[in-house]
């Protein structure tokens, strides 16, 4: 595995192999199992397989964890060599510093409104800069994202689509924890009882989803069964809802349309968000 730091050593690096099939998995390191299935499912369908670990400031806003957010580089580095990642691209920075930078920064739209959207202004619009330049940069056939982050995924097919990039947006599962807890890199900042109250959110979700199953089609009567589960626990949630999976509009019912369960939450100092399909 090679380990490179700069746009113009990616390039190089890349240069001799363009031929080949190209994947390439954005991250901001922490890697964890749901990170890993990325990386194994690009392994699977291409030549080359390159990871990004870049923590991007664009993409927290003021007071967030951008600080603190955990950069255990070695371990990564580790696991990225073990999982046979080809290259490793780790900058310092992506953004010129210079107060004559020419810069773009990528508008996310009205799907950024809501959701994360609305609780993070400017994050979305972060995202697609920083995934634009990584795009620009490897040039990659695949890309690997994680349905854990369901609106950013649904911005990020929207951006190629719309800007015509020629990328195969590959989505992957969510990866839980034994007792339903997505896997997240913020995780890593609970402490035992904020890890015991953050199964609130996979619990709602699940209760949602059996009910859907069980033939309630009334989002208003599901968000309801979701948000007793929180009273439950004390707990008040950012958001829950209910959206349609991929115009992320609201659902008054589901009407065999596709559709999906969504819900962010402070536990302690942490947010975190997840999300399930209902009636697949
Ligand atoms: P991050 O490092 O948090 O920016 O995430 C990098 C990629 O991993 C994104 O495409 C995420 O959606 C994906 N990802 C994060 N957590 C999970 C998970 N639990 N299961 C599957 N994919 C995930």
């Amino acid at each position: 595995m090679k380990i490179v730091t700069t746009p113009n050593h990616l390039r190089q690096t890349l240069g001799e192999q363009r031929e080949q099939r190209i994947a390439l998995v954005p991250t901001m390191g922490c890697l964890h199992e749901g990170h890993l299935s990325l990386i194994r499912q690009a392994r699977s369908v291409a030549d080359i397989v390159v990871v990004s670990i870049y923590v991007n400031p664009l993409q927290f806003g003021p007071g967030e964890d951008l600080d603190r957010y955990p950069r255990p580089f070695e371990r990564d580095a580790a696991l990225c060599e073990r999982e046979g990642v080809d290259l490793l691209f780790h900058p310092p920075t992506l953004y010129p510093a210079d107060g004559a930078a020419i810069t773009l920064t990528l508008r996310a739209g009205a799907l950024a409104d809501s959701l994360c959207g609305a609780a993070r202004p400017g994050h979305f619009d972060g995202v697609l800069t920083v995934v634009n330049i990584l795009f620009n940069l490897v040039q990659p056939d695949l890309a690997m994202f994680g349905e854990k982050d369901w609106q950013q995924l649904t911005v990020i097919r929207r951006m190629v689509r719309d800007l015509n990039m020629a990328i195969e947006i590959v989505a992957a599962p969510t990866v839980r924890e034994a007792d339903g807890l997505a896997m997240s890199s913020r995780n890593t900042y609970l402490n035992a009882a904020e890890r015991e109250q953050a199964l609130t959110l996979s619990r709602a979700l699940r209760r949602m989803a059996a009910r859907a199953e069980g033939g309630e089609d009334c989002c208003d009567r599901l968000i309801a069964a979701g948000a007793s589960i929180f009273a439950d626990a004390r707990l008040t949630p950012e958001y829950l809802e209910i959206r349609h999976a991929e115009t992320l509009a609201p659902l008054e019912r589901i009407d065999n349309q596709p559709a999906r369960a969504f819900v962010a939450c402070r536990i302690g100092a942490t947010r975190l968000i997840d999300n399930c399909p209902l009636k697949e």
